[in-house]
């Protein structure tokens, strides 16, 4: 195992100071890569539990290439965390193994509460769902009852279950939108990018929790100005979590199916990529002539943790993935009195997509 440790600086209006800032720790354990004659026997071995065990793999766009070839080769999926869900829901297996990260576990057990959800390892967390405690969340929404609370799914089960909303990427400007036309007064948790980004956009009145993603905030202008005058005909795909700087150099903002459609649709053959590096494996796969460039995360005001893969995603490896398959161990559970209230608010957002005729491939999120 490989540990890296991260740093994640956050403050936040629930802290009731706005500049102290507190700093979370987390140990990043990446599993070691397999040796190539080791992996193909890992790889037999796990589709073999695969079947065994009545279980369905579904793997994030941000895991390592391994994982979402190997979901795609055993009929499960690789997408957002929402869709992943949703295809666990739909999928007659009764057990669904998620490689990501934690949040994405319980919003599919949240959602199949009567199914088994494994993940590779149970402490692949998420910093937005970290920088967002409940307590504080909740202590926050009570100070501001005039307000919808509305959510990004990168929180725990127990933060949406305090939410009127859950929100992805994709669908959280109609919503906000909606919500504005019914004179509705937001708070919005927990990244602080991604829902000024909204409030941009819809003119809404929104009070923002202050939190961040510890990959999409390192992205550095200057670095990116000097590579696209370096790739003058590169297209550039920013995520909206990264900073109102990287957004507002961007050809297209969207969630990562969005950014995903959009370099399989446009005629540029050079793409520069502003989210976890994670996503080019589905992009190069779909486009295999065009050239994808990883946004910089180097430059001024880069630190020793500034790269484009999350952590925490890279903490899905084969090898743990094998062995929670064989031990049958790292299974979800969520409270089902709060997985109960939780639901509400994704409910309330999967019934929102329905009416505007948005399908579960486009919703969209970290
Ligand atoms: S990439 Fe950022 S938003 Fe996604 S799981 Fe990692 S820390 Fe969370």
């Amino acid at each position: 195992m490989q540990k890296k440790l991260i740093s994640i600086p956050y403050d936040h209006p629930g802290a009731g100071n706005q500049s102290a800032c507190s700093t979370a720790q987390a140990w990043a354990s990446q599993p070691r890569d397999p040796q190539p004659e080791e992996k193909a026997a890992l790889i037999e071995r796990i589709k073999r539990m695969l079947k065994e065990q009545d279980a369905v793999l579904v793997a994030h766009y941000y895991v390592n290439s391994d994982l979402q070839d190997l979901a795609e080769a055993t009929g499960g999926y690789v997408s957002d965390s929402l869709d992943m869900a949703k295809f666990g829901n739909e999928h007659p297996a009764r057990t669904i193994v998620v490689a990501g990260v934690r949040f994405m576990g319980e919003t599919a057990k949240i959602l199949n509460p009567e199914k088994r959800v494994l993940m590779p390892d149970l402490e692949a967390n998420c910093s937005l769902d970290l920088g967002c405690p409940a307590d504080e969340f909740v202590a926050f929404c009570d100070a501001h009852p005039d307000r919808t609370v509305v959510v990004y799914a990168n929180t725990s089960a127990a933060v949406k279950a305090r939410a009127d909303w859950m929100v992805t990427s994709s669908i959280a400007l109609p919503i906000v939108k909606h919500l504005k036309e019914q004179g509705k007064k937001i708070l919005w948790a927990p990244d602080r990018h991604l829902g000024r980004y909204i409030q941009e956009q819809t003119d809404a009145d929104m009070l923002l929790w202050q939190g961040s993603c510890v990959v999409h905030d390192e992205f550095k202008m200057n670095a990116l100005e000097e590579m696209m005058a370096a790739h003058p005909t590169a297209k550039v795909l920013v995520h909206p979590e990264s900073p109102r700087s990287i957004v507002a150099l961007a050809d297209v903002v969207g969630s990562t199916t969005q950014l995903i459609n959009a370099s399989q649709k446009m005629d540029a053959q050079e793409f520069i990529v502003a989210t976890d590096n994670g996503i080019l494996h589905k992009m190069r796969t779909l486009s295999p002539h065009k050239l994808f460039l990883e946004a910089p995360t180097r430059g001024y005001g880069a630190n020793c943790i500034s790269c484009n893969h999350c952590p925490w995603m890279a903490m899905n490896g084969l090898l743990n993935l094998a062995e929670v398959l064989e031990k049958g161990h790292n299974e979800i559970h969520v409270d089902r009195a709060v997985g109960e209230r939780a639901k509400v608010s994704i409910q309330r957002m999967l019934d929102f997509a329905r009416q505007i005729n948005l399908p579960g491939k486009n919703l969209g999120n970290a």
